[in-house]
C-alpha cells in the first residue's frame, strides 16, 4: 500500500499538496520503473520506457494513492487532483501538438487501469476518449478516412456507455444492449445476411450506429452522453477506479493473493491508431519465446487493427516475424526495441505496440510470463549473456516450475482437441494415459501383458502399491494431496490426480461414471497431474528430457539443451544452499533415482512399503494373525531376510550417504484383506480357519485408525516387530560395510508423544545392535531418533531430545493432528475453506506456518536446549514445497526430505532461502 511517508516524499506540484499525477513524454518522465507501487506496473514502465527513449506516446499516470483515497473517502478525490490533471493535460496537449475537443485536430486519449501486479482483463479500459459529434468529423477529415473515424466513435460510445454510464444487460435480457442495436441495424441493412461481419458496415452505417448508441444511452440512463472531453475523462477515471472493486477483480485478487489495499493507477495516454490502413497495425510480442525460452522475437501482429482486436481473437493474427516481409523497417525497429528492453530491464519482456502509418509506438512492457522450461533457459542464458548474475537466475525462477521440466507432458495439439470430463487435485505432476483398472492386481496383470495402465481407485492403501508401481498414473475419487495415493505417487514419480469427487466408482461392476459418461475396465482415460484434469480416451504423451538423461539414460546431455541448462542451474543452486536435501524413498531403485536427482541421503524410508513384494505380504499377514509372541516370531523370521536384502540394496545405492529408516507405522488392518473371498484364500494359504481370519479383522477394526494403534504403539505392544526390523537394518549394514561400502543407518521411531515411548524403543534398538555387532564381530555406527509428528512431541521436545539423536518433522501427521483435520478426508471441505479465506492454501500441501510452524519452532528450541547439536530435518510432504522449504531454512533445519522427483525444486528453493538471508 502506498505509505504516507512515500506521499510525503513525493515531488510537490505547484501547490503544497502531494503529487498525484505523473507525466511522461518526449524522453522525460516524472516517474520511473521503480515506482510500481505508486504508478502501477504499466505506469511505472511507461515512464521508464520514456526515459530510455523508446517511442512511447505521451501521457500521464494518476497514482494508486488516489485510488486508496477514493475508497477511503466515499468515492471522492483529493482536492488537489483536479488542478494536477489540468496541468498534465496541458503538457500532453503540448507534447502531442493537439488539443482536447479541437475542431480541427482533436486530442484523443486512451484511459487504462494498471495495478502493481498485472490483472489482465479484470479492470476497465476506455479508448478513443475525446470524440464527440464534432471532433469525429475533424478526425474523419484529418485522416481522410470517414469510416475509420466513425468506427472509433462507435467503439468509444459503446465502451463509455457500458463502463462509465452502466448501459448493460438487465435482468431477463439475453444480450448486451449495444450488441442488440448493432444486430438490428445489420438486419435493416442486410436483410438477407443479417450476420455479416462488422467490417461490412460502411461510414454511413457506422454514423447511423453512433446516433442509435447515443439514443440508447439517453433512454437507458436518462442522461445525454457527455460531449465535453473533460467530463468524459472525469467519468472514465472514476470508472477505472471503480473497476478495482468489481466482482471479477476481487475474485482475481483473492486467487493471486493481491492485497485489496494496493489499488490501481489510471494511465491516460495519447491515442495512436493501428487501424488507419495497411501501413498500420497492432501487436503483442515477447523478447524471447515464452514457451521454450528460445532467443527469438516471438508474438503476433494484426495489420490494420487496434490492440483489442489482437487480444479478442476476432481475426487471426499473423506471427510477428512476418513483418520482416511486410514492414521491414518496422521489423528492424522492433529488433532494436527488443534489444533495448532486455538490456534495460534484464528480463524477458512482454510488450504491446502499435504501428501508425509505418511508425512504431510502445504501449506497454512488463516481465513476461513463461513456462518452467522457458524460465530456466532464459535465466541461464541471460547469465551467459552477462545480463544477470547467477544469484538473479536462482531468485527469479519459481522453484515449483521445475516440476514441468521433469514431468511427462501431453502433446499440446492432442490436448487441445480433448474435453475435460472432471477435475481432481493435482497430486503428482505430469501427463499419463492408459487403460483403466479398478484393482491393483488387475492393473499389475495388465501392465505385465504390456498394456499402458491407469489405476483408478476410490482411495488407495498400502495394499495397492504394486498396482501403483505398474500404472502410468493413479486416479482416485477421494483423498487429499498428502493422502497415501498422492505421497506414494510422487515418491515413484507417477502422475496422480486424487480427490476427484465427481467420479462414481463401482468396484462390483468395474465401471466409472462421471457427468453422464460411463467408462468400463479397459477403456482409455488420460490425466494431467499438473492441473488435476481428467480426459476421456488416449491423449498422446512424451517423457521429459531430464528423466531420459538422468534415469532412463537413453539421451545424453550433449543431445539435450534443456538438460544442460537445468544442470547448470542446479549447480549454481547447490553452490549456494546451506540445507541438505534428502529423499523419501523405500526401494533401491527409487534411491538410485533420488541420488541422480541430487539426494544427499534418504530422509524417510517407509519400511511398510517393502511388505508387499513377492510373498512377503503373506508373512506379514501371518505375523498379524499370530495368536502369541512365538507364532509372531516365526512369521517375522520369514520377513527378516526380505527386509535385510532391501536395506542392503538401499545402503549400496547410497554409497555411504545416510539413510533414515522408519519402523513400521500404519495400523495393521491395512495389511489384511477385508472381503470374504480374499479372507478365505488367506485362511487356506495359512492353514487356519476363515473364522480366525475374520475374527482378527474385526478385532483390528478401528473407528479412527489414524489416531489408533499405529506408529511406535505397534512396536511397544509387539516389540518383536521392532526387533526384527532393527535386526534387518543392522545385519544389512554389517554385510554392506564388509563389502567396503560405508553405511550410515539412522533408525527413526514414528508417532512418539511420550518420552518413555521412545526410550523403550531405543533400548530395544541398542540391544539388537549390540547382538548383531557381536555376532558379526564388527562395529557399526548408527543414530536413533524420532519423528516429531504429534503436538505433544513438540511441547515436550526437551524431554524427548534426551534420548533422540535426531528429530525429523513428520508434517503430514503433525498438520493432521494440530489442525484436527484428517489428511485423507479434509478434501471435502478445504476448497470452501480456501474460498472463504479461512486458510489461504491447502495446509497439507503448503505448511501452516502460523500454527504447525509455531509448534515446529517450539520443538526446535526445546530440542536444542537439551541437545545443542541435535540433527533436525523434515520428511513430511512439505519438504518439497518451496515456501515450506524456505520456512525450514529459517528454522535452521539441517535438511529437507521429499520425493525424488521434487528434489530439484527443494534444491532451488533452499538456494533461494539461503540467498534471501
Ligand atoms: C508424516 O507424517 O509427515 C510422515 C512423513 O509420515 P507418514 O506420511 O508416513 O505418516
Ligand atoms: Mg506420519
Amino acid at each position: 500500500m502506498p505509505t504516507k511517508s512515500k506521499s510525503a516524499k513525493s515531488k510537490k506540484s505547484s501547490s503544497k499538496s502531494p503529487k498525484y499525477v505523473y507525466s511522461f513524454g518526449n524522453g522525460k518522465a516524472d516517474g520511473n520503473g521503480k515506482l510500481k507501487s505508486l504508478l502501477g506496473g504499466k505506469g511505472a514502465n511507461l515512464a521508464e520506457m520514456t526515459r530510455i527513449r523508446l517511442p512511447v506516446p505521451p501521457g500521464f499516470t494518476i497514482s494508486t494513492e488516489v485510488c486508496t483515497y477514493y475508497y477511503d473517502h466515499k468515492r471522492t478525490y483529493p482536492p488537489a487532483l483536479e488542478k494536477q490533471i489540468d496541468e498534465a493535460i496541458h503538457k500532453l496537449e503540448t507534447a502531442m501538438g493537439k488539443k482536447f475537443g479541437d475542431q480541427k485536430d482533436p486530442l484523443l486519449v486512451a484511459v487504462r487501469s494498471g495495478a502493481r501486479d498485472s490483472m489482465p482483463g479484470m479492470m476497465d479500459t476506455i479508448l478513443n476518449l475525446g470524440l464527440n459529434d464534432r471532433t469525429v468529423r475533424a478526425l474523419a477529415e484529418r485522416s481522410k478516412n470517414e469510416r475509420f473515424a466513425y468506427d472509433c466513435y462507435r467503439r468509444f460510445l459503446q465502451m463509455y456507455g457500458d463502463v462509465v454510464m452502466g448501459v448493460q444487460k438487465r435482468a431477463g435480457e439475453d444480450h448486451e444492449p449495444f450488441e442488440v442495436v448493432i444486430e438490428e441495424l445489420k438486419k435493416e441493412l442486410f436483410p438477407k445476411d443479417p450476420h455479416v461481419s462488422d467490417t461490412k458496415l460502411d461510414a454511413t452505417a457506422l454514423r447511423k450506429l453512433t446516433d442509435r448508441f447515443r439514443k440508447l444511452i439517453r433512454e437507458r440512463t436518462g442522461q445525454d452522453f457527455p460531449e465535453d472531453p473533460r467530463e468524459q475523462l472525469r467519468g472514465a477515471v472514476g470508472a477505472v477506479f471503480g473497476s478495482w472493486n468489481n466482482e471479477r477483480a476481487i475474485i482475481y485478487r483473492r486467487k493471486y493473493n493481491i492485497p485489496h489495499e494496493w489499488g490501481t493507477a489510471v494511465n491516460v495516454q495519447g491515442m495512436v491508431f493501428g487501424n488507419t490502413g495497411n501501413d498500420s497495425g497492432s501487436g503483442v510480442s515477447f523478447t524471447r519465446d515464452p514457451a521454450t525460452g528460445e532467443k527469438v522475437l516471438y508474438g503476433e501482429f494484426l495489420l490494420n487493427a487496434q490492440g483489442e482486436d489482437v487480444v479478442a481473437g476476432v481475426r487471426t493474427p499473423e506471427p510477428v516475424l512476418q513483418l520482416q516481409v511486410e514492414m521491414p523497417e518496422v521489423y528492424r525497429q522492433l529488433q532494436d526495441v527488443r534489444h533495448t528492453l532486455e538490456s534495460h530491464f534484464h528480463d524477458m519482456q512482454d510488450f504491446e505496440f502499435t504501428v501508425e502509418h509505418g511508425r512504431l509506438f510502445m504501449l506497454q512492457t512488463r516481465n513476461g510470463k513463461r513456462t518452467g522450461f522457458a524460465a530456466v533457459r532464459i535465466a541461464v542464458e541471460m547469465v551467459k549473456e552477462k545480463l544477470i548474475k547467477p544469484d538473479d537466475a536462482i531468485r527469479r525462477i519459481p522453484a515449483d516450475s521445475l516440476s514441468q521440466l521433469l514431468a511427462p507432458v501431453f502433446d499440446s495439439r492432442a490436448r487441445k482437441t480433448t474435453q475435460v470430463i472432471a477435475k481432481g487435485l493435482p497430486a503428482g505432476p505430469g501427463a499419463a494415459s492408459g487403460k483403466i483398472y479398478f484393482s491393483a492386481n488387475e492393473a499389475e496383470a495388465a501392465a505385465q501383458r504390456g498394456e499402458k495402465v491407469l489405476l483408478v481407485r476410490v482411495e488407495t492403501s498400502p495394499e495397492d502399491i504394486r498396482g501403483m508401481l505398474a500404472a502410468e498414473g493413479i486416479l482416485t475419487a477421494r483423498g487429499g494431496v498428502s493422502s497415501h495415493a498422492a505421497l506414494v505417487a510422487r515418491q515413484m514419480g507417477k502422475v496422480c490426480v486424487c480427490g476427484a469427487s465427481e467420479l462414481q466408482i463401482d468396484y462390483s461392476t468395474n465401471t466409472l461414471h462421471v457427468r453422464g459418461q460411463n467408462f468400463r475396465k479397459g477403456d482409455f482415460l488420460s490425466i494431467d497431474g499438473t492441473t488435476g484434469e481428467i480426459f476421456p480416451g488416449e491423449v498422446k504423451t512424451s517423457p521429459s528430457d531430464i528423466v531420459r538423461v538422468l534415469i532412463d539414460k537413453d539421451l545424453t546431455p550433449a543431445e539435450s539443451p534443456i538438460y544442460r541448462v537445468f544442470a547448470q542451474l542446479m549447480q549454481w543452486a547447490d553452490q549456494r544452499r546451506t540445507m541438505e536435501v534428502r529423499a523419501n524413498a523405500d526401494q533401491p531403485d527409487q534411491v538410485g533415482h533420488a541420488v541422480a536427482f541430487g539426494a544427499q541421503g534418504v530422509g524417510l524410508c517407509r519400511t511398510e512399503h517393502m511388505f508387499f513384494e513377492g510373498d512377503r505380504i503373506d508373512h506379514v499377514r501371518e505375523m498379524i494373525l499370530a495368536e502369541n509372541a512365538d507364532e509372531r516370531g516365526k512369521a517375522l523370521s520369514k520377513l527378516l531376510p526380505a527386509q535385510r536384502s532391501d536395506f542392503a540394496g538401499i545402503f549400496k545405492a547410497l554409497k555411504g550417504l545416510p539413510a533414515t529408516i522408519r519402523f513400521l507405522d500404519p495400523p495393521l488392518h491395512e495389511f489384511i484383506p477385508h472381503d470374504e473371498a480374499s479372507q478365505k484364500d488367506l485362511a487356506e494359504k495359512l492353514g487356519i480357519s476363515v473364522d480366525r481370519v475374520s475374527r482378527r479383522v474385526k478385532e483390528l477394526h478401528e473407528f479412527n485408525p489414524m489416531l489408533g494403534h499405529r506408529g511406535c504403539r505397534l512396536g511397544i505392544v509387539y516389540p518383536e516387530i521392532s526387533e526384527m526390523q532393527a535386526r534387518a537394518v543392522f545385519e544389512a549394514a554389517a554385510e554392506v560395510q564388509a563389502s567396503g561400502i560405508k553405511v550410515r543407518p539412522e533408525i527413526m521411531i514414528p508417532l512418539v508423544g511420550f518420552p518413555k515411548e521412545l526410550e523403550l524403543q531405543i533400548a530395544l534398538v541398542h540391544k539388537v545392535a549390540a547382538q548383531v555387532q557381536k555376532e558379526k564381530n564388527t562395529k557399526l555406527s548408527y543414530l536413533v531418533g524420532t519423528m516429531i509428528e504429534i503436538p505433544r512431541a513438540c511441547v515436550v521436545a526437551d524431554q524427548i531430545a534426551r534420548s533422540a539423536q535426531f528429530f525429523s518433522f513428520g508434517t503430514n501427521d503433525l498438520t493432521q493432528t494440530t489442525l484436527g483435520m484428517s489428511r485423507d478426508d479434509a478434501g471435502s471441505f478445504l476448497p470452501r475453506y480456501q474460498e472463504e479465506e479461512i486458510v489461504r492454501q491447502n495446509p497439507f500441501a503448503v505448511l501452516d506456518q502460523g500454527g504447525v510452524g509455531k509448534l515446529m519452532e517450539t520443538a526446535v528450541k526445546l530440542g536444542r536446549s537439551t541437545r545443542k547439536d541435535i540433527k533436525l530435518g523434515i520428511c513430511g510432504e512439505h519438504g518439497g514445497e518451496p515456501d515450506s522449504v524456505k520456512f525450514c531454512h529459517q528454522l535452521g533445519l539441517a535438511y529437507v526430505s521429499c520425493s525424488p522427483f521434487r528434489l530439484p525444486i527443494a534444491r532451488l528453493a533452499a538456494a533461494q532461502a539461503a540467498l534471501k538471508n
